[in-house]
C-alpha cells in the first residue's frame, strides 16, 4: 500500500466484501440490460473513483453502449464538499440526443452528481440517468435522483474499491471503513 501502510493497519471494518459488490454488479447490469435493450447508452464514469465499479458494473451489462469519462472536482480537504464543482476533465463525447448513464462510486450531499446531470442534460442529452454503487441518502441536502444503486450506507467515510482517502487506498478490493487514527495522521 501507498506510504507503507498495509490494508490491515489502516482499514477498522469492512462493510461491503468483493462478493457483496459483485452481487450488486449482477443485480444492478441485470436491470440495466432491461432498461437500457435497444438504446445503445453513452456509459460516463465519473473519475476517478467510479472506474473499479464502471469496470464490473458494465461486464454484467448485455447491452451495446459505449462509455466516456468525466472528472469534476467536488472536495476540498477530503471530507466535506466545498459546494464548488468544477470540470476538470470533460466528456469527449457529443452528449446531444444521447441516452446518457453517469456511473458513480458513491452519492453524499448529491451536489456532484447534480452538477454532472444538469451539466449533461443542458447539452441536449435525450435521458440522463445515475448508477451509484453507495448512496448515502441520509446527507442529501439537493434535490437528485440516484435512479440506480447498490445499496444504501450510513454516515461513515468508507474507502476502497474506488473511493479514496487523499487519493490513496482505492485499490482495496473491498469497502471498509478506516480507522480514525489513520484520518487523525493526515489531519492534524
Ligand atoms: P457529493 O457531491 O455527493 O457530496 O460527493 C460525492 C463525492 O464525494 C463522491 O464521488 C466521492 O468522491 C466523495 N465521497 C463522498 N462520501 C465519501 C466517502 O464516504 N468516502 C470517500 N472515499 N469518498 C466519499
Amino acid at each position: 500500500m501507498v506510504k507503507g501502510d498495509n490494508i490491515n493497519d489502516i482499514i477498522d471494518h469492512k462493510l461491503f466484501s468483493e462478493d457483496d459488490i459483485h452481487e450488486m454488479c449482477v443485480r444492478l447490469g441485470k436491470q440495466l440490460t432491461e432498461d437500457y435493450a435497444g438504446k445503445k447508452p453513452l456509459v460516463v464514469g465519473a473519475l476517478k473513483g467510479a472506474i473499479y465499479f464502471l469496470t464490473d458494473l458494465t461486464r454484467q451489462m448485455d447491452v451495446a453502449h459505449q462509455l466516456d469519462f468525466l472528472d469534476v472536482s467536488s472536495y476540498g480537504d477530503g471530507f466535506e464538499s466545498t459546494g464548488k464543482i468544477k470540470v476538470v476533465t470533460d466528456l469527449a463525447a457529443d452528449v446531444k440526443d444521447r441516452d446518457v448513464l453517469i456511473v458513480e462510486d458513491i452519492v453524499d450531499t448529491g451536489l456532484t452528481l447534480k452538477f454532472m446531470k444538469d451539466l449533461i442534460k443542458g447539452r441536449g442529452a435525450k435521458s440522463v440517468k445515475c448508477c451509484a454503487m453507495l448512496n448515502k441518502e441520509a446527507r442529501r441536502n439537493v434535490d437528485v435522483d440516484v435512479d440506480y444503486y447498490g445499496s444504501k450506507v450510513g454516515n461513515e467515510f468508507v474507502v476502497g474499491y474506488g473511493l479514496d482517502f487523499l487519493n490513496m487506498y482505492r485499490n482495496i478490493p473491498y469497502v471498509g471503513v478506516l480507522k480514525p487514527e489513520v484520518i487523525q495522521k493526515y489531519v492534524n
